[in-house]
């Protein structure tokens, strides 16, 4: 096999393990990060709010309920971005939950061992979201600050889910399984998605062989623990 470069890929931005430890200064600049694709998701720096990348145009759900188009100055702790090139698309017609879409969404894709980057435009029942507030140093770790995320259920709504499917293997290095943000058509609304009840919606999908990763340089980054046992329980918790 001859391997070669390879502009279709995943970018993560940081790593799951490093948010989980603390850090949640923005060290990544969006205008370098939204070089890497056009759909994606991540956190605003100090973990305010809940980023959205769709159509090449960037997004911040802040946790007052406001959702800004972020500048490319910003700068963010987490992202992962994709070079989105659906070769998977297909319509639901029935009412389905979070898992009946993940459910569908693997199926098509015939396999649990690729990275899925996906954008799905729905009806909705509802969609839970959250949005975690801006942190202030010491910063507390991930499981504490979300804690006193602001959630909300967004009812009989339509919008757009972005965001990836990653194998169980690569828990802690990012989010295991699904992992999407929503933004409501009239880009008024945003989050996290903690739960959903889709009426009907169009998923377009594509499976990746490349998942690449850039490390944070900072001191910060090269300090942390970055080995504790209890990190997958809190990525359960917190971004189930
Ligand atoms: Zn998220």
């Amino acid at each position: 096999m001859t391997i070669q470069s390879d502009p279709k890929a995943i970018t993560q931005f940081s790593t799951m393990q490093a948010l989980l430890a603390g850090l949640y200064d923005g060290v990544f600049n969006l205008r370098e990060v939204t070089g890497f694709g056009t759909i994606g998701l991540g956190c605003g720096h100090a973990l305010e709010g809940e980023v959205i990348l769709l159509n090449g145009k960037c997004y911040n759900a802040l946790p007052d309920g406001k959702l800004v188009r972020m500048q490319p100055d910003d700068q963010v702790p987490f992202a992962e971005i994709a070079r989105f090139d659906p070769d998977v698309r297909f319509s639901v017609d029935q009412a389905i939950g979070k898992d009946g879409l993940v459910k569908l969404i693997t199926s098509r894709v015939r396999s649990a061992n690729l990275f899925i980057a996906l954008r799905v435009v729905g009806q909705f029942d509802f969609v839970k979201i959250r949005r975690v507030r801006r942190q202030n140093k010491p910063y507390k770790p991930f499981i504490d600050a979300v804690a006193v995320q602001e959630e909300e259920t967004i009812e009989a709504c339509s919008g757009t889910l972005v965001g990836f499917w990653a194998p169980q293997v690569y828990q802690g290095v990012t989010v295991a399984g699904l992992h999407v943000h929503f933004i409501d058509s009239d880009k008024q609304r945003g989050g996290h998605v903690i739960d959903l009840a889709m009426k009907h919606g169009e998923v377009a999908m594509e499976s990746f062989n490349h998942f690449d990763i850039r490390l944070p340089s900072s001191e910060g980054f090269r300090k942390a623990d970055l080995e504790n046992p209890d990190f997958d329980a809190h990525i359960r918790s917190a971004e189930g």
